[in-house]
């Protein structure tokens, strides 16, 4: 299997390659030169085999250059009950990634029983145990700097705590993450994790992160890795629970699903399309954002306008607060037949601070073949999701979960069973659920006492170069 960048002028190269970059060289992303396909009769297989086993079927189809023993041996490790059944109690406490059905036809894929209690865990545990088998072979070291406004930089350290030859600088904004969220990222001991508050916004952070990762230098003297939402693995690793979703939902493989997604950088309904390209039989992607609507603007008119920053809004969905979807080139890497010359016309639109209207090239009009449909939701649709959840199912839902609720029900169709994903659990936005519920959100026993454990972290002010000078002090 070779990987080639969505803008067709970096040589293809193998996952180990891509596995610990970003950008393609190019400063495109990378997708399999190829897809593989799965089979109707492995499909059949699949049915029925535990979380891991499905993995290592799904991701070997991706990954050639790990020897299959060892493969097997890191999703082995990686998904375990100990790791990804924290958050529940009760009949089917130890599965992972379980079903709950509300109604009949309509089912939670629940992606956030994890130790961060949010969905990227599924993906970044994976990673974390690959690049410590990568670098421990090449004899070799990464420090991973990140921003994060909540959700990406506690599962990136809870991935990367206490691994070998890794270490992880954590920005986020000062004072700005919820209590929860803070508690997580800096009640972290291990001697491997820096959680850095700076003295600004997210903004700020990501500017820092940029500005560092410029520095070609230093990057290079300092081996400086990221674990963003471009990152392949991530995305490969995401495609599996698509799998396990509809196995768990259908009878048989003659049935269709829709999937309904809550999606900010269009990373994780990226891999329900790349599900659907390899043979699941996905009827529908639903795509649901929040206030801030670029892509539900986008499958509606084929027009693509990132907001800037300035036009971002903050939300009480706040891991969907982006301007621009970083993943979101990918998709449209297919959905113009694969053509690097259009993409790289298109995205030197949207680099330069630009946009593109697709309806008007002929691509758009092949969009209702690639299953995608979407829909926005706002704060009072998130409140009133989660009221009538919990009314009707007495089952607590948090913000962004309640942002996919509300859209894949405006776009399903009765007979198709629709699978809303679960991205995180009420307790890390307990502030919209006491709005929404007058009641205080539930609490996963391995979570108790969490905020009162000391917190370890380093004020930054909103400046790159004290960022470097103490990465520099600590990289080793
Ligand atoms: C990251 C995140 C999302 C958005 O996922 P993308 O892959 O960026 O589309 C949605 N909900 C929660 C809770 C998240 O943490």
């Amino acid at each position: 299997m070779r990987y080639i960048s969505t803008r067709g002028n970096s040589p293809p190269q193998r996952f180990r390659e891509i596995l610990l970059a970003g950008l393609a060289p190019d400063g495109g992303l990378y997708l399999p030169e190829k897809y593989p396909h799965v089979s109707a009769d492995e499909l059949s297989q699949w049915r029925g085999l535990s979380y891991p086993a499905l993995a290592f079927r799904v991701l070997e189809k991706f990954i050639d250059d790990i020897p299959a023993a060892d493969l097997k041996q890191l999703i082995d490790r990686t998904y375990t009950a100990a790791v990804y059944c924290n958050a529940r109690s009760g009949e089917n406490a130890a599965e992972i990634a379980p079903l709950r059905t509300l109604a009949p036809g309509l089912h939670l894929l629940e992606l956030s029983n994890g130790p961060t209690l949010a969905f990227k865990d599924m993906a970044m545990q994976l990673l974390g145990n690959l690049f410590e088998y990568v670098l421990s072979q090449e004899k070799s070291d990464l420090n991973i700097l990140g921003a994060t406004s909540g959700d990406t930089g506690s599962s990136a350290e809870y991935a990367m705590r206490g691994k070998q030859g890794i270490r992880v600088f954590m920005l986020s904004p000062l004072g700005k993450m919820s209590r929860f969220q803070t508690a997580q990222m800096f009640s972290l001991a291990d001697p491997n994790i820096f959680n850095l508050a700076v003295q600004g916004v997210f903004d700020d952070c990501q500017d820092i992160v940029k500005a560092v990762s410029n520095d070609h230098a230093f990057k290079k003297k300092y081996r400086i890795g990221t674990v963003n939402s471009i990152n392949w693995a991530r995305i490969v690793a995401q495609v599996v629970y698509y799998f396990k979703g509809y196995f768990a939902a259908t009878h048989s493989n003659d049935e269709r699903v829709d999937f309904s997604v809550p999606s900010g950088n269009f990373g994780n309904i990226c891999a329900g399309h790349i599900a659907r390209m390899i043979g699941l039989p996905i009827r529908k992607l639903i795509l649901a954002t929040n206030e801030n609507d670029v892509l539900d603007e986008f499958f509606k008119c084929g027009i693509y306008r990132p907001r800037g920053t300035a036009q971002t809004f903050q939300t009480s969905s706040p891991s969907m607060d982006i301007s621009k979807a970083s993943n979101f080139e990918r998709f449209v890497f297919d959905l113009v037949g694969r053509e690097s010359a259009t993409i790289r016309e298109l995205w030197g639109r949207i680099d330069s601070g630009g946009a593109f209207d697709l309806s008007r090239m002929g691509h758009f009009a092949h969009i209702a073949d690639y299953g995608f449909v979407s829909g926005t939701s706002c704060h009072a649709d998130r409140l009133a999701t989660i009221r009538s959840v919990w009314d009707r199912f007495g089952v607590m839902v948090d913000t962004h979960t309640a942002d996919g609720i509300k859209v894949g029900l405006e776009n399903s169709t009765s007979g198709i069973p629709l699978i809303c994903l679960e991205t995180a659990l009420p307790i890390k936005f307990e502030d919209t659920i006491r709005e929404a519920l007058q009641r205080e959100p539930e609490r996963p026993g391995a979570m108790d006492g969490l905020e009162d454990l000391p917190q370890r972290f380093a004020v930054m002010p909103v400046d790159a170069q004290a960022v470097k000078d103490y990465i520099a002090a600590r990289a080793g």
